[in-house]
Protein backbone atom coordinates (compact mmCIF):
# COMPACT_ATOMS: atom_id res chain seq x y z
CA UNK A 1 0.00 0.00 0.00
CA UNK A 2 1.81 3.20 -1.09
CA UNK A 3 1.87 5.27 1.91
CA UNK A 4 1.11 8.26 0.24
CA UNK A 5 -2.12 9.81 -2.45
CA UNK A 6 -1.18 11.84 -4.75
CA UNK A 7 -3.82 13.49 -7.21
CA UNK A 8 -2.50 13.93 -10.47
CA UNK A 9 -3.87 15.71 -13.13
CA UNK A 10 -2.15 16.20 -16.70
CA UNK A 11 -4.01 18.95 -18.30
CA UNK A 12 -3.57 20.38 -21.42
CA UNK A 13 -0.59 20.72 -24.39
CA UNK A 14 2.15 20.21 -22.45
CA UNK A 15 1.08 19.02 -19.34
CA UNK A 16 0.40 15.23 -19.80
CA UNK A 17 4.07 14.95 -20.93
CA UNK A 18 5.78 16.72 -17.86
CA UNK A 19 3.56 15.37 -15.58
CA UNK A 20 4.22 11.64 -16.85
CA UNK A 21 7.84 12.86 -16.71
CA UNK A 22 7.75 13.59 -13.27
CA UNK A 23 5.63 10.93 -11.93
CA UNK A 24 8.25 8.54 -13.27
CA UNK A 25 11.30 10.42 -11.78
CA UNK A 26 9.16 10.12 -8.51
CA UNK A 27 8.49 6.40 -9.00
CA UNK A 28 12.36 6.03 -9.70
CA UNK A 29 13.60 8.07 -6.60
CA UNK A 30 11.22 6.64 -4.13
CA UNK A 31 10.86 3.31 -5.08
CA UNK A 32 6.86 1.91 -6.77
CA UNK A 33 5.20 2.04 -2.99
CA UNK A 34 5.77 5.11 -1.69
CA UNK A 35 3.72 6.73 -3.76
CA UNK A 36 -0.20 6.31 -5.43
CA UNK A 37 -0.71 8.91 -8.14
CA UNK A 38 -4.83 8.99 -9.22
CA UNK A 39 -4.83 10.08 -12.42
CA UNK A 40 -7.80 12.48 -12.59
CA UNK A 41 -9.61 14.14 -15.82
CA UNK A 42 -9.65 18.18 -15.78
CA UNK A 43 -8.90 21.15 -18.37
CA UNK A 44 -10.08 23.06 -21.30
CA UNK A 45 -9.96 19.90 -23.29
CA UNK A 46 -11.99 17.99 -20.68
CA UNK A 47 -14.55 20.99 -21.12
CA UNK A 48 -14.64 20.34 -24.77
CA UNK A 49 -15.39 16.74 -24.41
CA UNK A 50 -17.59 16.36 -21.14
CA UNK A 51 -18.83 20.46 -20.51
CA UNK A 52 -16.94 19.92 -17.56
CA UNK A 53 -13.21 22.18 -16.56
CA UNK A 54 -12.93 20.36 -12.85
CA UNK A 55 -14.83 17.50 -12.30
CA UNK A 56 -16.74 17.21 -8.92
CA UNK A 57 -14.80 14.05 -8.30
CA UNK A 58 -11.81 15.19 -9.44
CA UNK A 59 -11.92 18.16 -7.26
CA UNK A 60 -12.73 15.78 -3.93
CA UNK A 61 -9.71 13.87 -4.56
CA UNK A 62 -7.64 16.91 -4.97
CA UNK A 63 -9.00 17.85 -1.93
CA UNK A 64 -8.70 13.96 0.01
CA UNK A 65 -5.89 13.08 -1.24
CA UNK A 66 -2.03 14.31 0.35
CA UNK A 67 -0.80 16.45 -2.82
CA UNK A 68 -2.05 17.95 -6.20
CA UNK A 69 0.63 17.19 -8.96
CA UNK A 70 -0.27 19.48 -12.30
CA UNK A 71 1.00 19.15 -16.00
CA UNK A 72 -1.18 22.38 -16.99
CA UNK A 73 -4.36 23.96 -18.24
CA UNK A 74 -5.34 25.77 -20.79
CA UNK A 75 -5.61 25.74 -24.68
CA UNK A 76 -6.32 28.67 -27.23
CA UNK A 77 -9.63 29.09 -28.78
CA UNK A 78 -11.53 26.77 -25.97
CA UNK A 79 -14.20 29.56 -24.61
CA UNK A 80 -17.69 29.02 -22.14
CA UNK A 81 -20.86 29.09 -23.88
CA UNK A 82 -20.54 33.39 -23.05
CA UNK A 83 -17.49 33.67 -25.36
CA UNK A 84 -14.54 34.20 -22.35
CA UNK A 85 -12.02 31.92 -22.31
CA UNK A 86 -11.90 28.51 -20.23
CA UNK A 87 -7.82 29.36 -19.95
CA UNK A 88 -6.34 27.39 -17.13
CA UNK A 89 -9.54 27.74 -15.01
CA UNK A 90 -8.46 24.26 -13.74
CA UNK A 91 -5.74 25.54 -11.28
CA UNK A 92 -7.51 28.69 -10.60
CA UNK A 93 -10.48 26.84 -9.48
CA UNK A 94 -8.47 24.43 -7.34
CA UNK A 95 -6.52 27.36 -5.89
CA UNK A 96 -8.89 29.29 -4.53
CA UNK A 97 -11.98 26.00 -3.77
CA UNK A 98 -8.49 25.00 -1.80
CA UNK A 99 -7.46 27.86 -0.85
CA UNK A 100 -3.86 27.88 -1.65
CA UNK A 101 -2.56 31.60 -0.82
CA UNK A 102 1.12 30.98 -0.77
CA UNK A 103 2.60 30.58 -4.42
CA UNK A 104 6.15 29.13 -3.81
CA UNK A 105 8.53 30.08 -6.45
CA UNK A 106 12.10 29.24 -6.42
CA UNK A 107 14.66 30.74 -8.85
CA UNK A 108 17.66 29.36 -8.62
CA UNK A 109 20.55 29.36 -11.44
CA UNK A 110 21.84 25.24 -12.37
CA UNK A 111 25.39 24.68 -13.12
CA UNK A 112 24.93 23.80 -16.82
CA UNK A 113 22.25 26.91 -17.37
CA UNK A 114 23.73 30.18 -18.99
CA UNK A 115 21.63 33.43 -17.53
CA UNK A 116 21.52 35.95 -19.31
CA UNK A 117 23.00 37.80 -16.84
CA UNK A 118 26.83 38.42 -17.75
CA UNK A 119 27.85 39.09 -14.24
CA UNK A 120 26.31 35.88 -12.70
CA UNK A 121 27.75 33.51 -15.31
CA UNK A 122 30.47 32.24 -14.05
CA UNK A 123 29.08 31.06 -10.54
CA UNK A 124 27.63 34.02 -8.84
CA UNK A 125 24.98 32.59 -6.99
CA UNK A 126 21.07 33.42 -7.53
CA UNK A 127 19.44 31.47 -5.08
CA UNK A 128 16.10 33.14 -3.53
CA UNK A 129 12.32 32.62 -3.22
CA UNK A 130 10.02 34.25 -4.40
CA UNK A 131 6.66 34.00 -2.27
CA UNK A 132 4.03 35.33 -4.05
CA UNK A 133 0.18 36.12 -2.62
CA UNK A 134 -2.27 33.87 -4.33
CA UNK A 135 -5.94 34.63 -3.52
CA UNK A 136 -5.87 38.70 -3.41
CA UNK A 137 -4.30 41.34 -4.24
CA UNK A 138 -5.32 43.48 -7.70
CA UNK A 139 -5.65 39.71 -8.92
CA UNK A 140 -8.65 39.45 -6.71
CA UNK A 141 -10.56 42.26 -8.91
CA UNK A 142 -10.60 39.16 -11.76
CA UNK A 143 -13.96 39.41 -13.73
CA UNK A 144 -15.11 41.91 -10.81
CA UNK A 145 -13.61 45.00 -12.86
CA UNK A 146 -16.48 47.34 -13.90
CA UNK A 147 -16.14 49.43 -17.03
CA UNK A 148 -17.93 52.99 -16.86
CA UNK A 149 -19.57 54.41 -19.89
CA UNK A 150 -16.88 53.06 -22.06
CA UNK A 151 -15.07 56.09 -20.91
CA UNK A 152 -13.65 54.33 -17.06
CA UNK A 153 -12.44 51.23 -16.33
CA UNK A 154 -11.41 50.22 -12.72
CA UNK A 155 -10.50 47.18 -10.73
CA UNK A 156 -10.05 46.70 -6.99
CA UNK A 157 -6.51 46.31 -5.39
CA UNK A 158 -8.28 44.00 -1.83
CA UNK A 159 -5.06 43.72 0.85
CA UNK A 160 -6.85 41.87 4.03
CA UNK A 161 -4.83 41.44 7.37
CA UNK A 162 -5.61 38.01 7.79
CA UNK A 163 -4.50 37.31 3.94
CA UNK A 164 -1.15 39.42 4.57
CA UNK A 165 -0.14 37.61 7.80
CA UNK A 166 -0.43 34.02 7.00
CA UNK A 167 1.80 35.01 3.61
CA UNK A 168 4.07 36.90 5.70
CA UNK A 169 3.76 34.23 8.13
CA UNK A 170 4.62 31.73 5.60
CA UNK A 171 7.53 33.42 3.79
CA UNK A 172 9.13 34.21 7.18
CA UNK A 173 8.90 30.91 7.95
CA UNK A 174 10.55 29.35 4.49
CA UNK A 175 13.45 32.13 5.56
CA UNK A 176 13.39 30.25 8.75
CA UNK A 177 14.08 27.33 7.17
CA UNK A 178 16.51 28.05 4.78
CA UNK A 179 19.05 29.85 7.75
CA UNK A 180 20.68 32.27 5.67
CA UNK A 181 21.38 29.72 2.64
CA UNK A 182 23.34 30.47 0.56
CA UNK A 183 24.34 33.84 1.82
CA UNK A 184 26.47 33.13 4.94
CA UNK A 185 23.99 32.15 7.16
CA UNK A 186 21.68 35.53 7.15
CA UNK A 187 18.24 35.00 6.85
CA UNK A 188 16.72 37.84 4.88
CA UNK A 189 12.73 38.49 4.15
CA UNK A 190 12.41 41.04 1.15
CA UNK A 191 9.13 42.48 1.33
CA UNK A 192 8.20 43.85 -2.23
CA UNK A 193 5.49 46.44 -2.90
CA UNK A 194 4.62 50.00 -3.19
CA UNK A 195 4.21 51.47 0.15
CA UNK A 196 5.17 54.86 -0.96
CA UNK A 197 2.14 55.17 -3.40
CA UNK A 198 -1.04 53.45 -2.39
CA UNK A 199 -2.37 52.67 1.21
CA UNK A 200 -3.42 49.09 0.41
CA UNK A 201 0.72 48.38 -0.21
CA UNK A 202 1.22 50.58 3.15
CA UNK A 203 -1.03 48.46 5.06
CA UNK A 204 0.41 45.30 3.35
CA UNK A 205 4.13 46.08 4.40
CA UNK A 206 2.85 47.12 8.05
CA UNK A 207 1.24 43.16 8.74
CA UNK A 208 4.63 42.10 7.27
CA UNK A 209 6.77 44.16 10.10
CA UNK A 210 4.13 43.34 12.49
CA UNK A 211 4.34 39.36 11.86
CA UNK A 212 8.20 39.51 11.51
CA UNK A 213 8.33 40.12 15.19
CA UNK A 214 7.82 36.98 15.68
CA UNK A 215 10.66 36.03 13.65
CA UNK A 216 13.82 37.66 14.93
CA UNK A 217 16.33 35.20 13.49
CA UNK A 218 15.29 36.78 10.24
CA UNK A 219 16.38 40.45 8.85
CA UNK A 220 13.43 42.44 7.17
CA UNK A 221 13.98 44.40 3.88
CA UNK A 222 12.26 46.47 1.63
CA UNK A 223 11.49 46.96 -1.99
CA UNK A 224 9.00 48.81 -4.36
CA UNK A 225 8.31 46.85 -6.92
CA UNK A 226 9.94 49.11 -9.61
CA UNK A 227 13.25 48.99 -7.58
CA UNK A 228 12.92 45.28 -7.36
CA UNK A 229 13.07 44.76 -11.13
CA UNK A 230 16.04 46.82 -11.14
CA UNK A 231 17.59 44.72 -8.22
CA UNK A 232 16.41 41.35 -9.22
CA UNK A 233 19.30 41.97 -12.45
CA UNK A 234 21.48 44.06 -10.73
CA UNK A 235 22.13 42.23 -7.27
CA UNK A 236 19.67 38.99 -7.58
CA UNK A 237 22.71 36.87 -5.18
CA UNK A 238 21.42 39.60 -2.71
CA UNK A 239 18.58 37.98 -2.13
CA UNK A 240 17.19 35.22 0.10
CA UNK A 241 13.06 34.98 0.46
CA UNK A 242 10.94 37.88 -0.92
CA UNK A 243 7.20 37.95 -0.28
CA UNK A 244 4.93 40.14 -2.57
CA UNK A 245 1.19 41.11 -3.39
CA UNK A 246 -0.54 39.18 -6.33
CA UNK A 247 0.47 41.09 -9.44
CA UNK A 248 3.33 42.30 -8.11
CA UNK A 249 4.59 38.60 -7.64
CA UNK A 250 3.17 38.05 -10.39
CA UNK A 251 5.73 40.19 -12.89
CA UNK A 252 8.54 39.50 -10.64
CA UNK A 253 8.52 35.76 -11.17
CA UNK A 254 8.34 36.23 -14.35
CA UNK A 255 11.76 38.16 -14.01
CA UNK A 256 13.20 36.15 -11.97
CA UNK A 257 12.80 32.99 -13.83
CA UNK A 258 14.00 34.47 -17.36
CA UNK A 259 17.31 35.10 -15.44
CA UNK A 260 17.93 31.21 -14.42
CA UNK A 261 17.34 29.58 -17.93
CA UNK A 262 13.23 30.54 -18.01
CA UNK A 263 9.96 28.93 -17.31
CA UNK A 264 11.12 25.40 -18.67
CA UNK A 265 13.07 25.13 -15.37
CA UNK A 266 11.53 27.44 -13.11
CA UNK A 267 9.20 25.22 -10.15
CA UNK A 268 6.11 26.71 -8.16
CA UNK A 269 4.13 25.08 -5.20
CA UNK A 270 1.15 26.54 -4.43
CA UNK A 271 0.30 25.86 -0.66
CA UNK A 272 -2.41 26.77 1.67
CA UNK A 273 -2.86 25.41 5.56
CA UNK A 274 -4.06 21.59 4.32
CA UNK A 275 -3.60 21.58 0.78
CA UNK A 276 -0.92 22.10 -1.66
CA UNK A 277 -0.78 22.03 -5.90
CA UNK A 278 2.75 21.56 -7.65
CA UNK A 279 3.25 21.90 -11.72
CA UNK A 280 6.09 24.16 -13.48
CA UNK A 281 5.58 27.85 -13.35
CA UNK A 282 4.93 27.82 -17.43
CA UNK A 283 1.54 27.18 -18.94
CA UNK A 284 0.44 24.51 -21.48
CA UNK A 285 2.68 26.21 -24.05
CA UNK A 286 0.04 24.11 -26.84
CA UNK A 287 2.54 25.70 -29.41
CA UNK A 288 5.13 22.44 -28.89
CA UNK A 289 2.82 20.01 -27.63
CA UNK A 290 2.66 16.56 -28.77
CA UNK A 291 5.97 16.59 -29.90
CA UNK A 292 7.88 15.32 -27.21
CA UNK A 293 9.96 18.60 -27.30
CA UNK A 294 8.72 20.05 -23.74
CA UNK A 295 11.58 20.56 -21.24
CA UNK A 296 9.92 18.23 -17.89
CA UNK A 297 12.71 20.30 -15.48
CA UNK A 298 10.34 22.69 -14.42
CA UNK A 299 7.95 19.89 -13.62
CA UNK A 300 10.33 17.50 -11.84
CA UNK A 301 12.11 20.41 -9.44
CA UNK A 302 8.07 21.18 -8.63
CA UNK A 303 7.23 17.77 -7.80
CA UNK A 304 10.54 17.81 -5.34
CA UNK A 305 9.41 20.88 -4.05
CA UNK A 306 5.82 18.78 -3.03
CA UNK A 307 8.13 15.87 -1.72
CA UNK A 308 9.61 18.58 0.90
CA UNK A 309 6.40 20.20 1.82
CA UNK A 310 4.68 15.91 2.52
CA UNK A 311 8.33 15.14 3.78
CA UNK A 312 7.87 18.00 6.28
CA UNK A 313 4.02 17.95 6.88
CA UNK A 314 4.45 13.95 7.81
CA UNK A 315 7.83 14.04 9.39
CA UNK A 316 9.31 11.09 6.85
CA UNK A 317 12.49 12.01 6.13
CA UNK A 318 12.66 9.49 3.30
CA UNK A 319 10.84 12.04 0.84
CA UNK A 320 13.00 14.91 1.69
CA UNK A 321 15.59 12.37 0.83
CA UNK A 322 13.90 11.77 -2.22
CA UNK A 323 13.78 15.47 -3.19
CA UNK A 324 17.57 15.76 -2.79
CA UNK A 325 18.05 12.99 -4.98
CA UNK A 326 15.74 14.64 -7.39
CA UNK A 327 16.88 18.14 -7.87
CA UNK A 328 21.10 16.37 -7.57
CA UNK A 329 19.74 13.95 -10.78
CA UNK A 330 18.68 17.31 -12.33
CA UNK A 331 21.89 19.12 -11.29
CA UNK A 332 23.60 16.28 -12.50
CA UNK A 333 22.61 15.68 -15.79
CA UNK A 334 22.08 19.35 -16.18
CA UNK A 335 25.98 19.71 -15.83
CA UNK A 336 27.28 17.07 -17.67
CA UNK A 337 25.59 18.92 -20.90
CA UNK A 338 24.85 15.45 -22.83
CA UNK A 339 21.03 16.42 -22.40
CA UNK A 340 20.18 19.58 -22.25
CA UNK A 341 16.37 20.17 -23.18
CA UNK A 342 15.70 22.32 -26.20
CA UNK A 343 14.31 25.96 -24.34
CA UNK A 344 18.29 25.69 -22.81
CA UNK A 345 19.64 25.83 -26.68
CA UNK A 346 20.10 22.25 -26.66
CA UNK A 347 18.25 18.96 -28.60
CA UNK A 348 16.89 16.18 -25.89
CA UNK A 349 13.51 15.06 -26.02
CA UNK A 350 11.41 15.23 -22.87
CA UNK A 351 11.67 11.83 -22.74
CA UNK A 352 15.57 11.57 -23.14
CA UNK A 353 15.49 14.41 -20.64
CA UNK A 354 13.03 12.25 -18.25
CA UNK A 355 15.36 8.81 -18.70
CA UNK A 356 18.54 10.99 -18.48
CA UNK A 357 17.43 12.22 -14.71
CA UNK A 358 16.00 8.62 -14.03
CA UNK A 359 19.48 7.16 -14.85
CA UNK A 360 21.35 9.80 -12.62
CA UNK A 361 19.33 9.13 -9.46
CA UNK A 362 21.33 6.15 -9.00
P1 LIG B 1 0.10 31.04 -19.22
O1 LIG B 1 -0.98 31.85 -19.81
O2 LIG B 1 -0.38 29.77 -18.61
O3 LIG B 1 1.04 31.82 -18.36
P2 LIG B 1 1.79 31.48 -21.43
O4 LIG B 1 0.95 31.87 -22.58
O5 LIG B 1 2.48 32.53 -20.64
O6 LIG B 1 0.94 30.56 -20.46
P3 LIG B 1 3.59 29.29 -21.48
O7 LIG B 1 2.79 28.09 -21.80
O8 LIG B 1 4.04 29.47 -20.10
O9 LIG B 1 2.81 30.50 -22.04
O10 LIG B 1 4.85 29.28 -22.39
C1 LIG B 1 5.31 30.32 -23.23
C2 LIG B 1 6.24 29.70 -24.26
O11 LIG B 1 7.43 29.22 -23.62
C3 LIG B 1 5.61 28.49 -24.89
O12 LIG B 1 4.86 28.86 -25.99
C4 LIG B 1 6.79 27.60 -25.21
O13 LIG B 1 7.29 27.88 -26.47
C5 LIG B 1 7.79 27.94 -24.12
N1 LIG B 1 7.73 26.97 -23.01
C6 LIG B 1 6.95 27.01 -21.92
N2 LIG B 1 7.13 25.95 -21.13
C7 LIG B 1 8.06 25.19 -21.74
C8 LIG B 1 8.69 23.94 -21.42
N3 LIG B 1 8.40 23.25 -20.31
N4 LIG B 1 9.60 23.46 -22.28
C9 LIG B 1 9.92 24.13 -23.38
N5 LIG B 1 9.38 25.30 -23.75
C10 LIG B 1 8.45 25.84 -22.93
MG1 LIG C 1 2.36 33.51 -18.66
Amino acid sequence: MAKYNIATIYGDGIGPEVARSSVRVLKNALGSDALHFEELPGGAEHYVDSGEVLPEDTFTACRDMDAILHGAAGLPGVTYEDGTEVGNDLHLLLRFKLDLYANMRPVKLLKGVTSPLAAFRDGGAIDYIIVRENTEGLYASRGAGVVLRGEIASDSLIVTRKGTERVARFALNVARKRNGAPRDGVSRLTVCDKANILRSFAFFRGICDEVSTDFPDVEIDYAYADAMTVHLVKKPDFYDVIVAENMFGDIISDLGAVTVGGMGVSPSGEIGDNHALFQGAHGSAPDIAGQDGASPVATILSSALMLDWLGERHDDTNLVEGANRIRNAVNAVLSAGEFIPRDLGGSARCSEMTEAICRALD
